[in-house]
């Protein structure tokens, strides 16, 4: 906190404190127990930055970004989960899968190596996606670049595709294992719920129905992790396909590397091989197109 006021310190130190700063309308004083004093008239505003104990910021105390409470049992429960990959990648798609693990497949689940996928390493990803693909009832939405593009263009956030996919991908397996039900859905969570179910006005069908979001899902329940490891291994075939049309290695993320990729591609098939390659809003068309 010290540091985040550091251009606010105040040259007196009462004594047993850590620091003291004054900011527009409100005087902070840190004490070494460890108390915090927040006073002055925008004391309200000013403590609800760091903490959520005031009545007035009730909101955000339950649990991060508005996710409900899981129930206790969660992990052991008979989950369907849905994650997406390649919404930060310049090139190639965005992938989104729902898989359902029940409590009965689990100790297969997990013997296939099935864990949060950000602890594996691409190989182990395709390893354990091969074996999993035959073993668990999911869903997979691939949304192709040019695709991406022309709904980017015509102003949809990505926020929205994604809530549009995950929705779909959801519905999409329920259907596949119906009459069988997951006892629970979880989404891996990328907004707000409120701001996920504003994305889905409009469309015909929406799974709400026992319905949970939670950040690091793969951590939360195996359906996520075997979702996100599934969605990744089928980027991974997509980006091994645009590869091999690029007639050459793309790097994936979207750092220095990618602009040199973009710009090559650019030389070798023109600027408007991009729309079919990348997701061309990003930043990197810019960057490649000045490297040209
Ligand atoms: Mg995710």
């Amino acid at each position: 906190m010290k540091k985040a006021y550091q251009s606010h310190l105040s040259l007196k130190q009462p004594q047993s404190t850590v620091f003291m700063a004054k900011v527009h309308g409100c005087t902070i004083t840190a004490y070494s127990s460890g108390k915090v004093l927040f006073q002055g008239g925008s004391h309200e505003e000013e403590a609800r930055k760091w903490g959520n104990s005031l009545p007035s910021a009730k909101k955000s105390t339950s649990s991060p970004k508005g996710s409900t409470k899981l129930p206790l049992n969660f992990s052991s429960l008979s989950v369907m989960g849905s994650d997406e990959v390649g919404t930060g990648d310049y090139f190639g798609p965005m992938t989104v899968v729902s898989a359902y693990v029940s409590t009965q497949n689990m100790p297969l689940v997990k013997e296939l190596g099935v864990q949060d996928s950000k602890n594996l390493k691409d190989p182990q990803i395709i390893k354990i996606a091969q074996d999993l693909l035959h073993v668990i009832p999911y869903s997979l939405l691939i949304l192709p670049n040019p695709k991406y593009n022309e709904l980017q263009k015509n102003g949809m956030t990505q926020g929205k595709m994604k809530a549009v996919l995950h929705n779909k991908a959801l519905l999409n397996l329920l259907k596949k294992m119906n009459p069988e039900k997951p006892e629970a859905i979880l989404i891996d969570q990328f907004a707000e719920k409120n701001v996920y179910y504003r994305h889905l006005q409009g469309q015909k069908d929406v799974c709400k129905e026992n319905v949970y979001f939670s950040t690091k899902g793969e951590s939360v329940h195996l359906a996520v992790a075997a979702a996100s490891i599934l969605a990744r291994y089928a980027f991974l075939k997509e980006w091994d396909k645009l590869s091999e049309k690029a007639g050459f290695t793309i790097p994936k993320g979207a750092g220095a590397a990618v602009d040199k990729a973009g710009a090559r591609l650019i030389r070798s098939k023109g600027e408007q091989a991009l729309w079919e390659f990348t997701k061309v809003h990003f930043a990197n068309t810019g960057k490649a197109k000045k490297l040209v």
